[in-house]
C-alpha cells in the first residue's frame, strides 16, 4: 500500500514549463496529477519541489485537488538556477538498447543536448523523440538536476556535420583507428564539447574519413576492447565529466 506523501517524507521533484515565483500557481500535467494523487496519494497541503530549467527550484504545496486537476502554489525558492554544462551526446541509436535508456543515463551524466544521428549502418529506423524527452525529464527529476536536456529530432550524419557549430569540439569515439586515449584529448580541454558514437556496425570507411577530416574533431580511443555503443557513450561522458565537467 503506498504510504501517504506526507508520511513518507519523500521529496517529490517535478519539472514544469510554467514560470516559478512566490505565490505563482502552476497546473499539474495529467501524468503528474495521476502520479501525485494515485501513486503518492497526495492531498491538499502536501509539499512538492518544482523546477523549470530557468527559475531554480521552488518549494510548493498542493493548493487544490479537484476533479478537474491539481494545482500547485509556489512558496519559496530553495535553490537558485545554476549555469548548465555544455555537453552534447550525438549517438547512432542502436537496436538492443532503447534510446530511452540512453536518454536517462546521459541525463544523469549531465548532457545538455541529446542528438540521435542516423549513419549508413544505423539499423534503427525510428526514434521516439517524445518518449526520449519523457525519460529525460524523469531522469532530471530523479537526479536533482535543475535543467532537462534538449532532445532533438534525429539527423543524418552528413547534415549534422554540415551544420556543426564552429566553437564546439567533437570527441569522435573511434574504435577502428589510430586514436589517442580520451584522457589525452581532454587534458587541456575547456569550452563546448560533444561526444559522437556509432551504431552496432560502427562507422563505414567513408564516414570515418569525413569525420576525421574536420578541424574540430578529436578521434579518441576508449581502450582495447570493443564496447557496445551505449557503453561507449556513457563511458566517454563519464571521462569528460571527471576531467572537464562538474565531477572535478
Ligand atoms: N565497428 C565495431 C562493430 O562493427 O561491431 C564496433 C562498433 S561499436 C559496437 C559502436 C560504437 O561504439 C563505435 O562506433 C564507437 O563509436 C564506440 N566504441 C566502441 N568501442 C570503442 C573503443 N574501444 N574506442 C572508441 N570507441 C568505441
Amino acid at each position: 500500500m503506498n504510504a501517504h506523501l506526507a508520511e513518507t517524507g519523500g521529496k517529490v521533484r517535478l519539472y514544469v514549463e510554467a514560470a516559478l515565483d512566490a505565490g505563482a500557481r502552476v497546473e499539474a500535467t495529467e501524468a503528474q496529477e495521476h502520479y501525485l494523487l494515485h501513486v503518492m496519494r497526495a492531498r491538499a497541503g502536501d509539499r512538492v519541489s518544482l523546477f523549470n530549467g530557468r527559475d531554480g527550484e521552488w518549494l510548493a504545496r498542493v493548493a487544490e485537488v479537484t476533479k478537474r486537476g491539481c494545482t500547485f502554489e509556489c512558496d519559496r525558492q530553495t535553490r537558485p538556477q545554476q549555469g548548465t554544462l555544455d555537453l552534447w551526446l550525438c549517438f547512432a541509436p542502436i537496436k538492443k538498447t532503447p534510446a530511452d535508456y540512453l536518454a536517462q543515463k546521459a541525463t544523469e551524466l549531465g548532457v545538455s543536448v541529446l542528438q540521435p544521428v542516423i549513419t549508413r549502418r544505423t539499423i534503427v529506423s525510428r526514434v521516439n523523440v517524445e518518449r526520449m524527452r519523457a525519460n529525460a525529464i524523469e531522469a532530471a527529476e530523479q537526479s536533482d538536476r535543475l535543467t532537462v536536456p534538449e532532445v532533438r529530432e534525429p539527423l543524418p550524419l552528413d547534415k549534422l556535420l554540415a551544420a556543426w557549430p564552429a566553437d564546439r569540439r567533437l570527441l569522435f569515439c573511434d574504435e577502428a583507428g589510430e586514436a589517442s586515449p580520451i584522457v589525452e584529448a581532454l587534458r587541456a580541454a575547456f569550452g563546448a564539447w560533444a561526444v559522437l558514437t556509432g551504431p552496432e556496425g560502427g562507422f563505414d570507411l567513408a564516414e570515418r574519413a569525413a569525420i576525421r577530416a574536420l578541424p574540430y574533431v578529436f578521434p579518441v580511443s576508449l581502450g582495447p576492447r570493443i564496447l557496445r555503443a551505449d557503453t561507449a557513450a556513457l563511458a566517454a561522458l563519464a571521462v569528460w565529466q571527471a576531467l572537464v565537467g562538474d565531477w572535478r
